[in-house]
């Protein structure tokens, strides 16, 4: 990650830079910002920043090989951190960041404005409460006492602080006191309230803003190939919420709705034959795409709820959108609609387990018509 790679947010960027050139970097430094913001980015462009060999114009290289490693969130000197809880076969004293961090590392980089909930659901995690347990605090006191492999410095990034548990908590306070020579904390966090004043009186606070509308636009236009009148839309709806951006995305597309429109109607009408060839289409696609299908229905039903409530202007970012939405709500009941979307997140949870795409969504099916004819 490069600070370039972070939409706007100048100043921001600046006072790193600033910081780093004068020599006056904080060893406990609170990255806080809320959700969907570039609270996590930020600190990981900062920590690749902090050990490029070959800054450029304000920022990292990109290419030298701390960059490279610190890129793929492989670098030995960068140590990550986040709230995990048991899951598959870890449990006990295996619940630490170490046992998860394949996973943490493919979910950063996939998405990095994604939240709890995400992180959550890409682990296995089962929405069991997460946790920075005593046990973590242990094996960052361990990893702060050894030298820095390569790099300069060495980085202990805590993703999402305020789920450290509080004896995890003191039992960093000292260390966070007097760290050792070239060793960096960086706190993330998006709920700063949340961390207990021990801490927060022994790190240097950095807040992040949200996005900005036009903000928001530049990185849809730019990474999504989206069109501009499109983003914009989606830039009002999100609120400076990126990751809500991203999953807005699926909104717009047409043959996303019409799909889902289509499966809908054969739900109802109870057919089969349909139903089997819908989740072959279906376990054709990609994985993504599966999800996004999934996230775009739960979406439509919360934007039906929300429209019989007659609050539909607020989130629709189309008229076809709307349409659809209020036919939706003329035709079922509250209890159907909330229904069809635990039916849906849990095909959406399935999924991300690895269930077999075309019994999940034949499974759904069925649900989702019976959901129907109650
Ligand atoms: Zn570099």
């Amino acid at each position: 990650m490069r600070f370039s790679d972070i939409p706007g947010l100048g100043r921001t960027k600046d006072k790193l830079r600033r910081a780093v050139e004068a020599g006056k970097i904080a060893h406990a430094q609170m990255f806080a910002g809320p959700a969907g913001s570039a609270n996590l980015t930020m600190a990981l462009a900062y920590a690749t920043y902090l050990n490029c060999t070959d800054r450029k114009e304000g920022d990292s290289c990109g290419q030298c090989p701390s960059c490279t490693k610190a890129d793929k969130l492989i670098h030995p000197d960068l140590h990550l951190v986040f709230p995990v809880s048991a899951a598959g076969n870890k449990s006990g004293k295996d619940v630490v960041s170490d046992s998860f961090v394949a996973e943490w590392r493919q979910f950063a980089l996939s998405s990095p404005y994604g939240g709890s909930v995400e992180w959550s659901m890409a682990f296995g995690g089962e929405n069991k409460q997460l946790n920075i347990s005593r046990e973590e605090s242990r094996n960052i006191v361990r990893k702060m006492a050894l030298k820095p492999y390569e790099g300069t410095y060495k980085v202990m990034l805590i993703w999402l602080a305020e789920f450290m548990h509080p004896t995890a908590a003191n039992a960093l306070l000292k260390l966070l006191e007097e760290p050792p020579d070239k060793t960096v904390f960086l706190l993330v966090t998006n709920d700063a309230e949340q961390i207990i004043g021990t801490i927060f009186s022994r790190v240097q606070m950095l807040r992040i803003r949200g996005f900005d509308n036009d903000e928001v636009v530049n990185y849809l236009v730019s990474q999504y190939h989206l069109a501009e009148e499109q983003s914009q839309k989606i830039a009002i709806a999100c609120a400076g919420n990126l990751n809500q951006a991203i999953k807005l995305i699926n909104d717009g597309d047409q043959d996303t709705r019409t799909s889902f429109q289509d499966w809908m109607r054969t739900c109802f009408k109870l057919d089969y034959i349909k139903m089997v060839q819908a989740s072959d289409q279906f376990s054709k696609i990609t994985k993504i795409q599966q999800q996004g299908f999934l996230q775009y229905g739960m979406s439509t039903v919360r934007n039906t709820l929300l429209s019989r409530h007659q609050m539909g202007q607020l989130i629709h970012t189309n008229s076809a959108e709307k349409e659809f939405a209020d036919n939706f709500a003329k035709a079922f009941s509250n209890a159907q609609l909330e229904k069809l979307y635990n039916l849906l997140n849990s095909a959406s949870y399935h999924l991300e387990r690895n269930g077999n795409p075309k019994i999940v969504f034949l499974d759904t099916s069925l649900h989702v018509g019976s959901t129907f004819r109650t």
